[in-house]
């Protein structure tokens, strides 16, 4: 007569049928990992705001916070903007490389989740950040009123002869310097350059 052998307290795999330590799925680790998706439920795809004027992100519901493109600052504002990530132990994050243009973060998250009768599982899952341009509300008040201007540059040339004013003037529009200030108007002897913020007044200086 055919004999199972077994030792006590042990089932078999319903999948493999490997001997395993009894638990509700009764399915071993190796077979639970290919059947139970612990990524299920979080978020992987998102719609992030930066402000092109300043440099910053929208941690909701109001803060903006700077941040360089790839940096640790961007990648923790990032893992915090995911809903539901408590729900599982965050192992690892890091950036997958996009071009900055793309307007696309791509950050890959390791995560671990106990499942059945302590199983842990490990996972990764990448994340897709859409970054949408929209400005900041001290850049977008600046925008409705212009001429709240904060700080100027006067540019004045003292000579008769317009030589060295030319350069400089040709020097401004090749470099583009001028593109935050938010009026230029011609005086005597000179131009005047108006700033909405003095870091943009000093980076024209
Ligand atoms: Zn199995
Ligand atoms: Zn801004």
């Amino acid at each position: 007569m055919f004999k199972v052998q077994q030792t006590i307290g042990s089932v078999v795999c319903c999948k493999c049928g490997v001997p395993m330590p009894p638990n509700a799925a009764n399915m071993c680790v190796n077979c639970l990992r290919s059947e139970v998706d612990i990524t299920e439920g979080l978020q992987k795809s998102i719609q992030i705001f930066y402000c092109p004027e300043c440099g910053c992100y929208l941690q909701p519901p109001k803060t903006w916070i700077k941040a360089q493109w790839e940096s640790r600052d961007l990648l923790s504002f990032c893992i915090k903007r995911l809903k539901n990530l408590n729900k599982v132990r965050l192992k690892n994050a890091e950036f997958v490389w996009t071009e900055p243009h793309s307007k696309r973060i791509k950050v890959k998250l390791t995560v671990q989740a106990e499942v059945l009768n302590g199983a842990v599982l490990e996972q990764s899952y990448p994340v897709e950040y859409t970054v949408r341009d929209n400005l900041c509300e001290s850049c977008s008040r600046f925008q409705a009123n212009p001429d709240q201007w904060v700080a100027s540059v006067q540019l004045r040339q003292h000579v008769s002869h317009r030589r060295s004013f030319f350069y400089l003037e040709q020097l401004i529009l090749r470099h583009d310097a001028a593109s935050r200030a938010v009026r230029i108007k011609q005086v005597h002897q000179g131009i005047d350059f108006f700033f909405g913020n003095k870091s943009h007044a000093d980076s024209f200086v």
